[in-house]
């Protein structure tokens, strides 16, 4: 039995995360399947598309200029002279971005990945404006410019190439499952023929089909892992399953719940950005290497995620040109 507190711990997570305009994927972009459109169908897995190496992105160009003087007729000059940095992310991924109930602003890793490039472009890391979007509407958001940027537990992968650019990579993540307590199950392959939530639009909602086991485990969707939850501490699903940061921050409001197995897929970790803004790639990717040599990235990790050991290395940036 799962406690009354538990429960509402759960509800309350469940309004941040619909509070915050997460719902169905009404914004397929033209011309691009939906990867995850089924809202509980085990659909055909979606093949993995590795036409690029999507760890790679634009080198920086020279010496990042200084903050305040951002180059005329550059995307960053746009956003310097519009007074702030518009992110976009989530507010249900506790440690990554999700919103701290004492000061009701969103914050964590990812949201520290945005307060330092506000700090590049302006010398000051508030001047940013927190959108709150759905993981569905990660890639729509930048491709329709109502953000600037994504850092938002976003996985780079090929796919998302076609339609955004990323930024080098930040973070090495990779997907696991949260069951309960007393479930028998060591790994995703003990779960073949269960219900399995993870949130639309995420590669962890496609991932759940391609594991070899027959029957497949059974694919949930949700707007939010914090719905997840939810469904999870209402039986309605046997699992969880997604990137182990996000598990992590689930485990921790749910005494009854545990983390299993090995990690079963990369996500590495990168911000995206429109196609048409490459120059505002390079400078993201100028701040990303100069806080990864100057300890920035170690004491950021440090900040956030130090409860779970020493910091690893920074992971290195590859580039495309
Ligand atoms: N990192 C994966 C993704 O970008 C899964 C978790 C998430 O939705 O952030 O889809």
């Amino acid at each position: 039995m799962r406690t009354r507190a538990a429960l509402a711990a759960a509800a309350a997570l469940a309004v941040l995360a619909t509070a915050g305009g997460c719902g169905g994927d009404s914004s397929p972009l033209p011309g691009r399947p939906t990867a995850s459109a089924g809202p509980t169908a085990n659909a055909t897995a979606v093949p993995v598309d590795n036409t690029c190496n999507p760890r790679a992105s634009l080198r920086p160009a020279g010496a990042l200029p200084a903050p305040g003087r951002m180059p005329a007729g550059s995307y960053m000059a746009t956003i310097q002279k519009r007074g702030r940095l518009v992110l976009g992310t989530s507010q249900d991924t506790l440690l990554f971005s999700s919103r701290n109930p004492f000061t009701g602003r969103v914050e964590g890793f990812d949201v520290d990945m945005g307060r330092q490039i506000a700090q590049a472009i302006f010398g000051d890391p508030d001047k940013i404006q927190i959108k709150v979007i759905g993981y569905d509407k990660r890639v729509s958001s930048v491709y329709d410019g109502s953000v600037d940027i994504v850092a938002d537990t976003m996985t780079a992968n090929c796919a998302r190439w076609k339609d955004v650019n990323f930024s080098s990579i930040y973070y090495e993540a990779g997907q696991k499952v949260l069951v309960s307590k007393d479930s028998k199950a060591t790994s995703i392959n003990d779960l073949g023929g269960r219900k399995v939530c993870a949130a639309k639009g995420s590669t962890s909602y496609d991932n759940i089909t391609k594991v070899p086991v027959r029957p497949a485990p059974i694919s949930v969707a949700r707007a939010g892992f914090g719905d997840c939850l939810v469904a999870f501490q209402r039986n309605e699903v046997e699992a969880i399953s997604t990137d182990d940061t996000i598990l992590v921050g689930l485990a921790a409001q749910d005494p009854y719940a545990k983390v299993i197995g090995p990690r079963f897929t990369d996500e590495p970790y990168g911000m995206a950005i429109a196609k048409d803004h490459a120059d505002f790639t390079r400078f993201v990717n100028a701040v990303l290497a100069r806080n990864r040599a100057n300890g920035t990235w170690k004491a950021t990790y440090e900040r956030w995620l130090g409860d779970f050991g020493a910091a690893p290395k920074p992971p290195a940036a590859e580039y495309r040109d």
